[in-house]
């Protein structure tokens, strides 16, 4: 199981950090978890392809992490000399699914070649090889972490998230946690979590390799948020980067 930051930013436009987006590739199968502008993009940086992906997971609804589903299925429906067969799964909230119908098929025609599939989140869910676990988390109405598991192997990510139980408990014991990491301590936002809190959640969570991501641009350097962080997880702690790639077995 790899995983491949496609975006490490925000909402905010940043020449750095693009919108999130992340890509799994598990076994041959390619998956998205959000799709915030420019993940399209991202992908072709990678050196990946918009085609090979079967299944986009959504944390929540707020544009940076969802943007870019629109183009997707437009690029997959448009793209001359090459028809898709197979479905695209869409898997997130109630909204999300309210997103595709309102939205979504309020501009694009519905493809005749393949299927758009929603799957509304709830607590197990079976996809491919992978078993997905969620958690709503305190940012939106709508907002989840997702917990993927394959093999023995885990992989959690917070979604945009602030601190709570329900959260540490579905990082207990994750190989990878990719947390939403907006801003230091002193520019705390409610619904947001700090290097500090990242660190308190990967600490009493156990797990083993935290990578901060959802990084907002300020004054702070990636130094001092990682100094924030240390003081309270003494584990493996990463800055997410754009186009970073780590493999997770
Ligand atoms: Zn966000
Ligand atoms: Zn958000």
């Amino acid at each position: 199981m790899k995983l491949v930051i496609l975006g490490s930013g925000t909402c905010v436009p940043s020449l750095k950090r693009n919108a999130p987006g992340y890509l799994i590739e598990v076994e041959g199968l390619n998956l998205l978890v959000d799709c915030g502008s420019g993940t399209l993009l991202q992908l072709e940086k990678a050196g990946r392809s918009y085609r090979d992906i079967e299944t986009v997971f959504i944390t929540h609804c707020h544009p940076d992490h969802i943007s870019d589903l629109m183009p997707l299925i437009h690029a997959l429906i448009a793209t001359p000399e090459y028809t898709r067969k197979k479905p695209l799964r869409i898997v997130g909230s109630s909204l999300v699914g309210e997103y595709l119908d309102g939205c979504i098929w309020g501009l694009l025609k519905r493809p005749d070649s393949f299927s758009v599939d929603f799957y509304r989140v709830e607590g197990k869910m079976e996809f491919h090889h992978l078993t997905l676990y969620s958690a709503k988390t305190l940012h939106s109405e709508d907002s989840f972490a997702f917990r993927f598991e394959h093999k023995g192997h885990s992989l959690v990510f917070t979604g945009d998230a602030d601190y709570s139980e329900s959260l540490v408990e579905l990082c207990t014991g994750a190989d990878l946690l990719v947390a939403d990491c907006s801003y230091p301590h002193e520019l705390k936002r409610k619904g947001h979590l700090t290097p500090r809190e990242c660190g308190i959640v990967a600490s009493q969570a156990g797990v083993k390799h935290l990578i901060l991501s959802h990084l907002y641009p300020t004054k702070y350097s990636d130094k001092e948020i990682l100094e924030e962080c240390k003081r309270e997880f003494n584990g493996r702690i990463s800055i997410a980067e754009d186009l970073m790639e780590i493999d997770l077995i």
